[in-house]
Parts: C-alpha cells; structure tokens; sequence
C-alpha cells in the first residue's frame, strides 16, 4: 500500500506512527481534515492481519469522521486513531504512552473511546493530555452519550417519517429494533412514550425479555427483523447490515437507526436501496448525537445543551433527503455534498485575515 498515494486519494493532513517498546504500544493516528477544527476520533484497538489493514482502516474512518462532524454542524474536523494488538495488551503504560503522543499534536487530534476501548482506558490517557473526551463522569467527562445519540435518531425518525408521508407524528406508527443496547433501549423509551408501537430483534435473549416487559411489542426472530411489516427499521446493532441478501426482503419505507456503517457497500447498496423504493437515512447523519454529546463535554455544554442540539438532527435529515430528491442521488451522495459544501464555505471565510485569527 503506498501510504502518500492513499493519503493523497482520501485528502488527508497528516498520518501519525507512534511506538512505546516498553509497552508495546504501536499506533497510528491519522488525521483527515482539520478545516473546521481539531479532528476528533476515538481510538479502535484491534489486533489486525497487516499493518496495511491498521493503515487502510484508520485512514478510512478518521475520513468518515470529517463528514459525520461536518454534517452535525460543529465546528470539529476528522481523526481516528488505531492501537495494534488484542485486548492482552492493555495497560496504563500503554494508554499512558499513547496519551504522550496524543499530546504531542497540541490540540490537533482529540480522542474517544472506540472498539475494544473503554472509559477507564481514557482516563489513563486524560493522566498525559486533557486532549480525550469519553472519560467518566467522575473525572469531568460527559459520559454514556447513548441517551443523545438515541434522541438523535428518533428526531431523525420523525423527519423521514415527515417526508416520507407527510406527517412526523410516531403514535400509531411501527418501528422494529434492532438491537436493544445502550442506543436501541434508549430509542425503544422516546418512541414508546410518544405512542409508536416497537418489534424487537436482538441476539441476546435477556436483553429481549426486559424490552418486552419496559415497552410491550412484538420479538422478531433472525431475518425476520428484515421482512418486519413495519413503517421504519431501526437498525441499532452492528455493521454491514444492508446488503443485497437483506434489502430484498426489505417491506419497510424507511431505513433509519443508529449502528455504524450499516451499508456493506456504500455506492452498490446505496443505490439498491433507492431502486428498491427505500428511504435510508445515512448512520452518520442520524446517530451524530453520540458526537454532539461528546462535543458538548468538550466545551463544557450541559446535557440539556446537547439534547436540544441533537434536536437538530430533524432539519439535518430533511435537508439530506431533500437534496436527494432533487439532486436525483442517494441520500449517502447528497450528505456527503453537505458536508464538502460546509467545509468548502468555511475554508473560504478564513481567507478573511482577523486579527489573532
Ligand atoms: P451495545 O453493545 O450497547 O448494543 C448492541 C446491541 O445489539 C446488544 O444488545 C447486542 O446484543 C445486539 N446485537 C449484537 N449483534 C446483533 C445482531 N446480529 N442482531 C441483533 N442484535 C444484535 O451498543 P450501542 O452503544 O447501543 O451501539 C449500537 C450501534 O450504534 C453500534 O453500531 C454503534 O457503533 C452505534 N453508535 C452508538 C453510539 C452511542 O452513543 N453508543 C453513537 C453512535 C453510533
């Protein structure tokens, strides 16, 4: 893999290789673009097959993370940072000496829990730099933001539901869940409480029997989360959940939940989707309150600060499906042309010199 080339493809700033021999730390932190400020990313420890897989991932998502951040309008640019190893390695040491290298970029990048790391891992790391967000409550963090990310997606919810049928209202409407964890279980409450009828989906049984008994609704078993004879699917679990094997079975209008990178193949399903008939709302347009929260505990906004922004998420996925439409695009196309015209606007109001600016 030529580093530069692919640097150079996906517009990135800067790629920051970072080892510790003593702990065996081997990182890479990657930032993409820092037009509209630090780039802010969580930190992902994987024990990868090459070090070009580490490499090809962290560019890919810290890539991902300029449009998430761009699109939810803060003023944050994108990073991702990669850790090589399993979980054995975990250590203060480690985190500490990643935490020296994260503040080494004065501000630049600025951290976050991600997979395989958690908030004692970031309070390791806040030892070394203030640069890290994510920590517990108890050391000044915001934190479990899944109660903002999930009032994102119902906001979400409600605005495709408002384009799509030409009322946002829930009561009387059927979601199905995918997924009823932190996310899932905290958007099963706000629609429930706002009169939606919900079908559940989860691999864990227990988790299954405690939704049915908080909310009532209906258990779907395997692909039949798919087939569901609903208004929206909510996928809220795990990745790669749309592909062409699933959204045949697709009845649903709409596609909209939280999980990360839910199309298989961004273009190819994208389009399925569109031909198939189907609303999706991008993952990262609506779950972006898990960053609002996390940019709330950078400036020091209250939660209820962070709840009304990602009040916004509504006008945000209106403005998407809208510019779809009229664009004749995917909703993944037309949020992406957002977040460049955003990031395209504010690069050319910095061309006005301020003083101190
Ligand atoms: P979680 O681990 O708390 O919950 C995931 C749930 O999905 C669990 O109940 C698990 O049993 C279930 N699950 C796993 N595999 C499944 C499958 N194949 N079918 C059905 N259910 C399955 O995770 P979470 O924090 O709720 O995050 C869920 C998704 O939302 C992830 O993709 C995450 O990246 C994304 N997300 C979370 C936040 C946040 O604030 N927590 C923010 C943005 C995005």
């Amino acid at each position: 893999m030529d580093a530069f080339s692919e640097m150079n493809d996906l517009g990135h700033e800067q790629v920051l290789l970072c080892r510790h021999r003593a702990s065996g730390l081997r990182a890479i932190i990657a930032i993409h673009d820092t037009t509209l400020g630090p780039a802010i990313g969580g930190v992902r420890l994987y024990d990868y097959a090459s070090e070009a897989d580490a490499l090809r991932d962290v560019l890919r998502l810290s890539r991902g993370m300029t449009y998430k951040a761009a699109v939810a309008g803060l003023d944050l640019g994108g990073g991702k940072a990669v850790i090589l190893g399993d979980r054995s390695i975990k250590s203060e040491a480690l985190f500490r000496a990643f935490g020296r290298h994260v503040a080494s970029l004065g501000g630049r990048f600025i951290t976050a829990e991600d997979m395989n790391t958690n908030v004692e891992d970031m309070n390791w790391i806040r030892r070394e730099t203030r640069f890290v967000t994510g920590s517990g409550t108890s050391v000044g963090g915001s934190g479990d933001p899944s109660p903002v990310t999930a009032w994102g997606i119902y906001h979400g919810i409600r605005a495709c539901l408002e384009v799509v049928t030409g009322t946002p209202e829930v009561a009387g409407r059927t979601v199905a869940i995918q997924g009823v964890g932190a996310v899932g279980w905290q958007l099963a409450r706000y629609l429930h409480e706002h009169g939606a009828r919900l079908m559940f989906s989860d691999v864990n049984g227990a988790r299954l029997k405690q939704a049915l008994e908080a909310f009532g609704g209906v258990v779907l078993e395997g692909n039949d989360f798919y087939r569901a004879p609903c208004d929206v699917l909510a996928p809220c679990a795990i990745g790669g959940v749309l592909n062409p094997r699933t959204i045949k079975m697709i009845r649903a209008p709409i596609v909209a939940g939280g999980a990360n990178n839910q199309l298989d193949d961004e273009v190819r399903d994208g389009e399925l989707l569109v031909a198939s008939g189907i609303t999706y709302v991008p993952d990262y347009v609506i779950n972006a309150g898990g960053l609002i929260s996390v940019a709330g505990e950078l400036h020091g906004w209250s939660r209820e600060k962070s709840m009304m922004d990602a009040e916004g998420i509504f006008t945000t996925v209106k403005r998407v499906l809208d510019k779809a439409r009229a664009a004749g695009v995917t909703t993944v196309t037309a949020s992406n042309r957002v977040a460049e015209e955003r990031i395209a606007a504010v690069a050319s109001v910095r061309t006005v010199r301020a003083p101190g600016g």
